[in-house]
């Protein structure tokens, strides 16, 4: 991945306690469109993370002295920020991630980075008083951790910066912050805008792969660690916290269910399954992952989907009209094709797509695939990217028992019109999240977090903002 820096194109720098800071290495950034090399990417060296923690320790301080009301102010005023530059960190995320910047791509994304920035800011954590009688007084009280290490996917880039970024600030911490090596600049275009109102030092950036996302979770001084992405990478950072005991809320992998109930009609429910599992381009850890439907329904809601699939534009997401982008790298490129021709070779049925487009980029068509079922690699793995298998069902218990043959547990749907049977099924998935006749629909004010391998904790609203503070009891004698 590193390159000898080249003279001929913009570097983008990460930065430290408010500054931008430059490097002997760095690395390319391309676009997953086009193949073209659209920047480079300054390389933080291993004493650019430990200056980057010692900033935001610095830091902290005066940040958590300042008053609810100064901390609140200010975020609004990031979101402000934000929102006046939406434009511009939209073509970044559009260039860099892929998704287009129309439909609900990259400027959808940035509305998101402003709404999940104003409602923490907006949110409070009052001193409650957990026991009273005529000897004492014990009150909870909510405390800043410290520094969080957040550290990011590249799917949704600047989003998920933000909702590791925005409640940790809001609760008196400062932030080091690692992104994906794949969708570095608009991140740090983002984290460069932010610092033009934040105070120098509460929000830090730094580079690289995996492994300065290593040193940043390692630090000793490093209190909490905010973590999105894969399965297997929160396993490290669960082994990593045992040396400086960080809490940790992780975002992983996520392999969820949608089930139709009986007799639902096919066309009212497909634009909203469309979507539901081919938000960007399936590369969402919440898109629906495997669709179960009723043997009677089974191929009238595949044609339903098939249609609305039809009518759906793929292409360079800057070009007008264009609401599917490409594959954002060639490694998730090369998963996807690897788990479409294991699910052939199986014998399932390809509805729809099932082979590359060919030409400048990673596209790769909307693949629709019946007649398989649980025990393929399409339906057990995690295949992000806009492969949906359809698997028949006879009995609701089969369907409830299939859903819930997984390791993950991030979200899941039902879809149906009777909305108590809809609920007693949601209520037998193991899963962080059920929606019920919506796939994804996530809230800044609802708790998002999932179950079983998919991590722990959670994020959003209150209780997202709890969990980026330390409860101290003081304990009073009458
Ligand atoms: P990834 O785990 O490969 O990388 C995520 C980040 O971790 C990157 O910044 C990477 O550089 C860093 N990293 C890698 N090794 C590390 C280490 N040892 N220590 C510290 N940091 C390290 O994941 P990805 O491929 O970027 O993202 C895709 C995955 O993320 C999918 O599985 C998806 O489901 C998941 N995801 C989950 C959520 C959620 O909210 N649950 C949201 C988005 C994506």
């Amino acid at each position: 991945m590193l390159t000898i820096k080249k003279t001929n194109m913009a570097t983008y720098k990460f930065m430290i306690d408010g500054k931008l800071i430059d490097s002997e290495k760095s690395f390319e950034v391309r676009n997953p469109a086009t193949g073209e090399v659209i920047g480079s990417v300054a390389v933080s060296s291993p004493a650019d993370v430990e200056n980057a923690v010692q900033s935001a320790k610095k830091a902290q301080r005066s940040w958590a002295a300042k008053s609810d009301e100064e901390r609140k102010k200010i975020l609004m005023d990031v979101a402000q920020v934000l929102n006046d530059n939406a434009p511009y960190l939209a073509e970044w995320i559009t260039k860099e991630q892929g998704k287009p910047l129309a439909g609900p791509g990259s400027l959808f994304e940035m509305q998101a980075c402003v709404g999940w920035t104003q409602v923490p800011a907006s949110l409070d954590l009052p001193v409650e008083v957990v026991f009273e009688d005529d000897t004492r007084r014990d009150e909870l009280h909510r405390k800043p951790l410290g520094v969080v290490g957040a550290i990011t996917p590249w799917n949704w880039p600047l989003m998920i910066a933000i909702w590791q970024i925005s409640p940790s600030l809001r609760a008196g911490n400062t932030v080091v912050l690692k992104p994906s090596e794949y969708t570095t600049i608009g991140t740090l275009e983002m984290i460069r805008l932010m610092n033009t109102v934040l105070p120098a030092g509460v929000l830090n950036v730094v580079t690289g792969d995996g492994s300065i996302g290593a040193l940043l979770i390692e630090n000793k001084d490093v209190n909490k660690i905010m973590f999105t992405g894969s399965t297997k990478t929160g396993r490290k950072i669960i082994d990593a916290s045992k040396g400086n005991m960080a809490r940790l809320t992780l975002e992983c992998g996520g392999n969820d269910p949608a089930i139709v109930l009986p007799g639902t009609d096919a066309a009212k429910i497909a634009g909203d399954l469309f979507w539901g599992a081919f938000i960007n381009m399936g590369q969402t850890c919440a898109c629906a992952k495997r669709l179960y439907v009723h043997e009677n329904d089974y191929e009238a809601v595949i044609s339903a989907l098939d249609a609305v699939s039809a009518q759906m534009p793929m292409g360079n997401g800057m070009d007008d009209g264009i609401v599917l982008g490409p594959i954002q790298n060639k490694m998730q490129f090369d998963i996807v094709k690897s788990l479409v021709d294991d699910a052939k070779a199986n014998g399932a049925r390809i509805v729809r797509g099932g082979e590359p487009l060919g030409g400048e980029g990673y596209f790769y068509p909307i693949t629709l695939v019946a007649d398989i079922d649980n025990g393929t690699r399409l339906v057990d793995e995690e295949q992000f990217g806009p492969v949906l298998p359809i698997i028949k069902y006879k009995t609701i218990e089969e369907a409830i028992e299939k859903a819930n043959d997984s390791d993950s547990g991030l979200g899941a749907s039902v879809w149906g019109t009777d909305l108590n049977e809809a609920a007693r099924v949601a209520k037998q998935i193991v899963s962080g999240t059920v929606w019920i006749n919506q796939h994804g629909a996530i809230h800044p004010m609802v708790p998002f977090g999932g179950a079983k391998d998919s991590g722990y904790g959670v994020e959003f609203g209150v209780d997202g903002l709890k969990a980026v503070t330390q409860p101290q009891i003081i304990s009073i004698k009458k």
